[in-house]
C-alpha cells in the first residue's frame, strides 16, 4: 500500500517545536534537571468541588447516553448567568449559547461554517495556531495581521488591503493575548465592531484567558460594546480560569446566526459533550470568586519572581498584568530559536521560541508560569545567575 496524503495535511508548517523537544529529550537522558516553561497547561489541580460534582454526575444513568448536540440546557443557563454576572452581557441560552468540547474544538470548527474557497479569513500573527489551521482545513486563504509591540499588539485593521478586506469572512482576535499578554481596550474594540459592520466582517473573539489577570483590572469581553452581538462570536473555555484543561469544556456566545451555524457544523461531527463533565462545569461557573482569586495570586506571585530574575539577567519584558505567559524580547545578536536553545544548554530550562507562533513573533521568546512554584522560583534561580 502506498498512502497518499491529503493536500491540507501535507501543506501544515513545519513543526518548529520538534527540534525543541528533540534537544530536551537529549538533556534529561544526559541527566540534567530540565525545568519546562514551554506549555500552557496549568498546574494546579481542578478545584475540589468541581471534582465531586463530577463523580456524583456520573452515578446518574441518564449520563451515559449520547448527550444533546449543542449542549445541556442547564449548563447554557450557567454559562448566560455567568456572562450576565461577569460582563453585564446578556444572552439567551437557548440560541445565543453552544457547548463545545473545549474552545479549540469549537475555534478549528467555525470557518468551516463560513469559509469557502477564495475567502480570507484574517488572523493575528504572532498568535495560537488554530485559528489558521482551521482557515487552511475550510479550503480558505489566511491573510496575517502583525501584532506590534509599538501597537501594544493590537492589530492595526487599517493596514490590511481593500482587497483582503472584500474577500475577508472572518477576523480572529484574542485578547487578554496568547502569547504576548496583551490586552483589549474598550476603544479598539469599539472601531472593530464598527470597522467589521462596514465591511461585512465576523469578528470571532477566543477569549480563553479572561479570567487570567494578575492586576486590579478585569479583561473586557467584546460583547459589552453595544451593537457587538450583530457581529461576534466569542469563544470562552472553563480550561485556563478552572484548572480544567484535561476536562475539555467550553462554549461559544454571541450572535445566534453565528451560533447555529457552528451548531450544523458540530451536528454532523461530534455528539457532544459528556454530560458529567457539562454538570462539573455548571458547578465551576457557580463557584464563589474566591477560589478563582487563590489561583490568580499564585500566578502574580510567580509572575513577580520571574520578572525579577529575567531583569537581573538583563533582559527586556513586555509588562502585563494578564495571562499567565510573559513575552520576553530575545537579546540582541539572537534569533528566537538560538536564545531558547541556550536556555536549554545553560540553564536547562525550556522555553517557547516567537516564531513558534508566527513571523512577527521572532525576536521574543515565551515563559509559561504554569510549573509549581518551587520548580519556577528555581528556573528563576538559574536565569538570574546567567550572564547573557
Ligand atoms: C488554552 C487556549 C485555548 C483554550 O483551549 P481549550 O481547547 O478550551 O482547552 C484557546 N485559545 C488560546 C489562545 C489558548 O491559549
Amino acid at each position: 500500500m502506498k498512502f497518499t496524503l491529503a493536500e491540507r495535511i501535507k501543506k501544515l508548517p513545519p513543526y518548529l517545536f520538534a527540534e525543541i523537544d528533540r534537544k530536551k529529550q537529549e538533556k534529561i537522558d544526559q541527566g540534567v534537571d530540565v525545568i519546562d516553561l514551554g506549555v500552557g497547561d496549568p498546574d494546579m489541580p481542578t478545584p475540589e468541588p468541581i471534582v465531586e460534582a463530577a463523580k456524583k454526575a456520573l452515578e446518574k444513568p441518564e449520563n451515559h447516553r449520547y448527550p444533546s448536540y449543542v449542549g445541556m440546557m442547564a449548563f447554557r443557563e450557567a454559562v448566560a448567568r455567568w456572562y450576565k454576572k461577569r460582563f453585564g452581557v446578556e444572552l439567551d441560552p437557548s440560541q445565543e449559547v453552544i457547548t463545545l468540547i473545549g474552545s479549540k474544538e469549537g475555534i478549528a470548527h467555525f470557518p468551516l461554517a463560513f469559509v469557502d474557497k477564495g475567502d480570507v479569513v484574517i488572523c493575528p500573527d504572532p498568535a495560537y495556531p488554530v485559528y489558521s489551521i482551521g482557515t487552511l482545513f475550510a479550503g480558505g486563504e489566511v491573510y496575517k495581521v502583525p501584532l506590534l509591540e509599538k501597537n501594544n499588539f493590537l492589530p492595526d485593521i487599517d493596514s490590511i488591503p481593500e482587497e483582503v478586506v472584500k474577500r475577508a469572512k472572518i477576523i480572529w482576535i484574542n485578547y487578554p493575548n496568547n502569547p504576548t499578554s496583551a490586552k483589549a481596550t474598550k476603544d479598539f474594540y469599539k472601531r472593530l465592531v464598527d470597522w467589521a459592520k462596514k465591511n461585512n466582517i465576523i469578528i470571532a473573539s477566543d477569549f480563553a484567558y479572561s479570567e487570567i489577570y494578575t492586576g486590579e483590572e478585569k479583561p473586557i469581553s467584546i460583547l459589552e460594546i453595544e451593537g457587538a452581538k450583530d457581529v461576534v462570536i466569542e469563544f470562552h473555555s472553563l480550561s485556563k480560569t478552572y484548572n480544567m484543561t484535561g476536562w475539555r469544556i467550553g462554549m461559544a456566545v454571541g450572535n445566534r446566526e453565528l451560533i447555529s451555524a457552528l451548531g450544523k457544523v458540530k451536528t454532523n461531527i461530534d455528539s457532544g459533550q459528556f454530560q458529567v463533565v457539562q454538570e462539573a462545569g455548571i458547578v465551576a461557573l457557580e463557584l464563589g470568586e474566591d477560589v478563582v482569586d487563590g489561583i490568580r495570586k499564585t500566578y502574580k506571585e510567580r509572575k513577580k519572581a520571574m520578572i525579577e530574575a529575567l531583569e537581573s539577567a538583563g533582559l527586556e519584558i513586555y509588562k502585563s498584568d494578564f495571562t499567565f505567559y510573559l513575552w520576553i524580547k530575545v537579546p540582541e545578536g539572537f534569533t528566537s530559536a538560538q536564545f531558547v536553545a541556550k536556555l536549554l544548554d545553560e540553564a536547562g530550562i525550556v522555553c517557547t521560541p516567537g516564531n513558534g507562533f508566527g513571523e512577527y513573533g521572532e525576536g521574543y521568546f515565551r515563559i509559561s508560569l504554569t510549573v509549581p512554584t518551587d520548580r519556577l522560583l528555581e528556573a528563576a534561580e538559574r536565569i538570574s545567575r546567567l550572564k547573557l
